[in-house]
């Protein structure tokens, strides 16, 4: 038999469990899963500088504050990984049970692409990175490079050009694949330097530390070699399966579309953080978490209030 809650989050990150501090605080009985580890990708992080309240935080310390707030407002986390979504009856399939709920909140964070160099795993702690706005700071004045073409890529080059020495922007395309006006505002920053045609085919490191790039121009055949600190990747994410199976729009990058009540086009089904795209950071999806439990808190109210008269 289905066991019951009014409000489902998939995902115990800063998202989930942020809206899990709002929603118990309404007094909906609110249910967390997580798949893994409680905290998200935030509990991987060693140093957080940009939380506002914290000069600085391990990222263990900041979701296990997190993790504590949301179980003392009544919340109840439960480890299991939700493998479905029956959107008509609002039941939550998880590996070990079902669950009957009045609105969901998916807040499963967003699997960034690799680059697929044999070496990525070893250069993650070396000067590989995933997210320029956290980690680009390290790198002030030195030499950088960002690889992609899209929104992302454009906006971290952007954003990196403003810290590092030199931004190195190598795409495998002819240009940008972006707006003509975010396009020339890339082009018009003097540290950036654009690799169009190129693709990166070896990352060397020394010492613990990225050291140099090989690139080829697939236009020339010519091979060059960059001297980098810092390699930012950012060539989308990996497609959101249980959105897709839920019947869950998306965008070309595979993240949740979302309304300004962080409600997807299921009635009922919100989604909050990483997952919705945009500016991927602890506090956008603290922001998002708040948003989205307060419009599924709404909901649910309503629909209790509605059962009842039917009654
Ligand atoms: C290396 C790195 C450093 C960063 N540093 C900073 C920083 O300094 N400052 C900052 O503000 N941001 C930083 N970020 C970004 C920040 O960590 C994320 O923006 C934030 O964690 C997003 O929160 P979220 O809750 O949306 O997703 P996540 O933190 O990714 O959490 C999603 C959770 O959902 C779970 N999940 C997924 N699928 C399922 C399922 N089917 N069933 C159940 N659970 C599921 C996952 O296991 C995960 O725990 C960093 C990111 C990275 C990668």
């Amino acid at each position: 038999m289905a066991q019951e809650t009014d409000l489902a989050i998939i995902g115990g990150g800063p998202a989930g469990l942020t809206a899990a501090i709002y929603a118990a605080r309404m007094g909906l009985k609110t249910t967390v899963f997580e798949a893994e580890a409680i905290g998200g990708v935030a509990r991987t992080t060693d140093k957080i500088e940009n939380y506002p309240g914290f000069l600085s935080i391990t990222g263990p310390d900041l979701v296990d504050k997190m993790k504590a707030q949301a179980e003392h407002c009544g919340a109840n986390i439960i480890l299991d990984t939700v493998a479905s979504i029956d959107r008509t009856g609002m039941i939550v399939n998880t590996s070990r049970d079902q669950w009957k709920t009045k609105a969901v909140i998916i807040a499963t964070g967003s699997k960034r692409r690799k680059l697929g160099l044999t070496n990525e795993r070893e250069l993650e702690s070396a000067g590989l990175s995933y997210c320029a706005v956290c980690d680009g700071p390290i790198y002030a004045a030195k030499k950088v490079a960002v690889v992609g073409g899209g929104s992302t890529a454009a906006h971290d080059a952007i954003f990196l050009a403003g810290v590092a020495r030199k931004v190195f922007l190598i795409h495998e395309e002819e240009k940008l694949d972006v707006d003509e006006d975010l396009a020339n505002q890339v082009l018009s920053y003097k540290e950036i330097e654009p690799m169009f045609n190129s693709t990166i085919e070896e990352a060397i490191s020394k010492h613990n530390s990225l050291r140099k790039l090989v690139i080829k121009n697939h236009k020339t055949s010519e091979i060059s070699e960059v001297r980098v600190k810092a390699l930012f990747v950012a060539i989308g994410e990996d497609p959101f399966k249980l959105a897709t199976l839920t019947g869950i729009d998306t965008d070309d990058s595979g993240s949740i579309k979302v309304n300004d009540n962080q409600a997807t086009n299921v009635e009922g089904i919100y989604a909050a953080g990483d997952v919705t795209g945009g500016i991927k950071q602890i506090g956008t999806a603290v922001g998002e978490g708040i948003v989205a439990a307060m419009k599924a808190g709404f909901f649910v109210k309503r629909k209790i209030r509605m059962e009842k008269k039917t009654e």
